[in-house]
């Protein structure tokens, strides 16, 4: 660790690597162990915040830092991980990872009672349910259920595999914020960010009153946080997109 270089702090490593469930976010990798990583280096702006961190095992890291994956991939990586990880369960994650590893699969069988786990897969759409009765050797019954990737579960997974946006593919935002949400632009171009928006999406996110906020940190400096109320609609295409640094 270089001098003066201050250590992340531990709840912030820690929601990191719950994030990636303590496995490399990468979703064709998913090895362990893993490192906490900085997607836009500490030493260019001394950011420890969880919207720049993303957990990592060695190897991705290393092609990470010798530019076999660029920054734009990994900022599509986390928000992608940031999408699955606020919606999905354990259970449902580890389905969609058996669905990244395995391309040519479409159907996995697990035992039965657990379709509240799989609910939000189900309710998406991604998976569908079909309870299949097998016998035993001893001839009686015991119930095995059969999921089957849809076909907007399919898209889905390929995205994933080839770290495409998820976001645009489901619409779940509405559950969690119907009227929209508070989000922050966390680049250095916030006029090229405002008129873009304002340009693609007639959003004039400078009349914001937390657009121009001067907010000082615990160590006596201030920065200007770029805030805005991003409407339920447009989340997809501002927040959940790896084009523009975002945090919340
Ligand atoms: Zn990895």
């Amino acid at each position: 660790m270089p001098e003066g270089r201050e250590h992340i702090p531990a709840p912030v490593k820690r929601a990191v690597l719950v994030e990636a469930g303590h496995r490399c976010a990468i979703p064709t990798c998913r090895q362990i162990p893993v490192e906490v990583a900085h997607i836009v280096p500490y030493a260019k702006t001394q950011n420890n915040s969880f919207e720049n961190l993303i957990a990592l095992c060695p190897t991705c890291h290393t092609r990470f830092d010798t530019g076999q994956i660029d920054r734009q991939s990994m900022r599509q990586y986390k928000v992608n991980l940031s999408v699955i990880s606020s919606r999905y369960s354990d259970l449902e994650r580890r389905v969609i990872e058996f669905f990244v590893d395995n391309p040519q699969q479409d159907t996995i069988f697990l035992p039965g009672g657990l379709q509240l786990l799989l609910g939000y897969l189900v309710k998406d759409g991604l998976l569908n349910i079909r309870a299949k009765l097998l016998p035993t050797l001893a001839g009686s019954i015991f119930t095995n259920d059969e999921y089957h990737l849809t076909e907007a579960g399919k898209e889905f997974v390929g995205h994933l595999r080839g770290n495409e946006p998820l976001a645009d593919l489901i619409a779940w935002a509405e559950d969690y914020w119907p009227d929209g949400r508070q989000i922050f632009y966390e680049g250095n171009k916030p006029e090229i960010f405002a008129a873009t928006i304002k340009d693609e999406f007639g959003l004039d996110v400078t009349t914001d009153a937390s657009w121009a906020q001067v907010i000082d940190d615990d160590e006596g400096r201030s920065f200007m946080s770029r805030g805005f109320h991003c409407p339920v609609e447009l989340l997809g295409n501002i927040y959940y997109s790896s084009r523009w640094p975002m945090g919340s």
